[in-house]
C-alpha cells in the first residue's frame, strides 16, 4: 500500500547525550536533537498485521498537523524542528477518521463498516502514570504517526480501545464525507479540550478568553471557549487568513501582534482595554512562541486567571512570578488528548452542533499528493490541510 513516510538520519547533535532509553528503543525523546536531514516521500509500505484486539481502518480523512510540518522542516544545522518523541522512518498522519474494514477476533467494541476516529497516543494502561489515571504521561507511550505507522496511508491498524465512533457526527452532518472531515478534527480539538478543561479546569461562563496562535489547535480553543460560555474571545495571530477563520469559529476579534507593536500597543493592552481592565481569565498558548506570548499573558492576567500551555517550544521562558502571586494566577502544562472523557465529549459537542470546526478546512489533497499537502501546510496561512482518501 501507499504511505507518506518521513525518514531522517540518526545523528545526535554534538553535546547531546543519547539516553539508555533512546539507545535501547531507537526512539528519540528530543527528536530535534537527534534527527537530521528529514525527508518526506510517498512510498510503498507493507500493510501491518492485524492483532486479536486490533481493527484495520481505511482512513478517509487525515489532517496535516503542526507536528507533521515540524518533521519536514529543519534548522540551519539540518536538524528536524519537532522536539518530541519520534522513531523514523515512519508513516505520518495522526488526525484522522475512517471506516473499519477488518476486526480482530477478540474485538467486541467495533464492527466492520463502523465510522471511527482514533486517539493518537497509544498508552499502555500498565505503567504507573497510566494506572494512576494519567494516560497522557504514559511511560511506554507509542504515538501514531510519530513512533508507529500513521494514517497518511491506504490502511492503518489500531487497537480497538483507542477508537471512538463518530456515528453521532454523521447523523448531524447527514453526509459520510463531511462527517469524516469533522471526525478527523476530533483529535486536535481534544488536545485543546484537554488543556483548557481537563488540565486547567476550565473558566467560569462569562469569563474572558485570549488565544495566542490561530493554527488548528488555537482555532479549536476558540470554538471550545465559545461553546463553554466565554463572554469574549480574543485571538492574536499574524496570519490574516487565520484571523478570519478564528472569527468564523467564534472569536469576537482577531489582532495581528506585529501590527499592534507598530501602532505602539500590544496584545496585553488590547486585552486590558477590551475587558475594561479585568484581564483574561484564560490565556491559551497555541502559538509555540512562549518567549513572546507569556509576557503578554502576564500583563493582562485576570484575578484567578489561568495560562494553558499547549504550543510546543524547546526553550526557557523568563516569567515574572510575582504576577502569579498577586493575581492568584496559575500556569498549566498540557499535552495529549487521552482519557477523562475527552474524545466522547468533543464528539458530542460536534454532534450537537455546538462546535463546528469544518470551516477551518481550507485545502484538500488526495493521498497521491500528500507531499504537496504537507508542503502547502508549511505556508501557515490557511487553516487545516486535509488529505482525503
Ligand atoms: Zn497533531
Ligand atoms: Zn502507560
Amino acid at each position: 500500500m501507499k504511505g507518506l513516510v518521513v525518514s531522517a538520519e540518526w545523528a545526535p547533535r554534538p553535546g547531546y547525550e543519547v539516553s539508555e532509553f533512546e539507545k535501547r528503543t531507537g526512539k528519540a525523546v528530543t527528536g530535534s536533537s537527534i534527527w537530521r536531514h528529514p525527508r518526506l516521500s510517498l512510498e510503498t509500505v507493507p500493510e501491518a498485521p492485524l492483532g486479536p484486539r486490533d481493527v484495520r481502518i481505511r482512513p478517509r480523512a487525515c489532517g496535516v498537523c503542526g507536528s507533521d510540518i515540524h518533521f519536514y522542516e529543519a534548522d540551519a544545522d539540518g536538524y528536524m524542528l519537532y522536539p518530541g518523541l519520534t522513531k523514523f522512518p515512519v508513516v505520518i498522519g495522526h488526525e484522522f477518521s475512517g471506516e473499519v474494514v477488518e476486526v480482530g477476533r477478540d474485538v467486541d467494541t467495533a464492527r466492520k463498516g463502523d465510522m471511527v476516529t482514533c486517539e493518537e497516543m497509544i498508552w499502555c494502561g500498565e505503567c504507573v502514570p497510566c494506572r494512576n489515571g494519567y494516560p497522557n504521561q504514559c511511560l511506554n507511550l507509542e504515538e501514531i504517526g510519530f513512533t508507529i505507522p500513521g494514517a497518511q496511508a491506504e490502511s492503518i491498524v489500531v487497537g480497538a480501545r483507542y477508537c471512538w465512533s463518530i456515528d453521532e457526527i454523521a447523523e448531524k452532518y447527514g453526509s459520510a464525507d463531511r462527517a469524516y472531515e469533522a471526525g478527523a478534527l476530533v483529535e486536535p480539538t481534544s488536545v485543546a479540550y484537554n488543556g483548557m478543561f481537563v488540565r486547567a479546569g476550565g473558566f467560569k461562563p462569562g469569563g474572558y478568553v485570549a488565544v495566542y496562535g490561530a493554527g488548528p489547535i488555537g482555532l479549536a480553543a476558540v470554538a471550545l471557549a465559545r461553546a463553554a460560555g466565554a463572554s469574549k474571545v480574543f485571538v492574536f495571530e499574524v496570519s490574516e487568513a487565520r484571523r478570519t477563520l478564528a472569527t468564523k469559529v467564534g472569536a469576537d476579534a482577531g489582532y495581528d501582534p506585529v501590527v499592534l507593536q507598530k501602532q505602539g500597543t500590544s496584545p496585553a493592552q488590547v486585552v486590558m482595554e477590551m475587558t475594561r481592565g479585568a484581564g483574561a481569565h484564560m490565556h491559551v498558548e497555541a502559538a509555540g512562541a512562549p518567549t513572546r506570548t507569556i509576557p503578554q499573558m502576564e500583563q493582562s492576567m485576570a484575578i484567578d486567571g489561568k495560562i494553558v500551555m499547549i504550543g510546543r517550544a524547546a526553550e526557557r521562558v523568563p516569567m515574572y512570578l510575582e504576577t502569579f502571586q498577586t493575581h492568584a494566577a496559575q500556569v498549566f502544562g498540557a499535552q495529549g488528548h487521552s482519557g477523562y472523557g475527552t474524545f466522547e465529549n468533543v464528539i458530542r459537542l460536534m454532534a450537537a452542533g455546538r462546535v463546528d470546526l469544518t470551516p477551518v478546512i481550507t485545502h484538500r489533497f488526495a493521498l497521491l499528493e500528500a507531499v504537496d499537502a504537507v508542503h502547502r501546510a508549511t505556508a501557515r496561512e490557511g487553516g487545516k490541510v486535509m488529505v482525503r482518501t
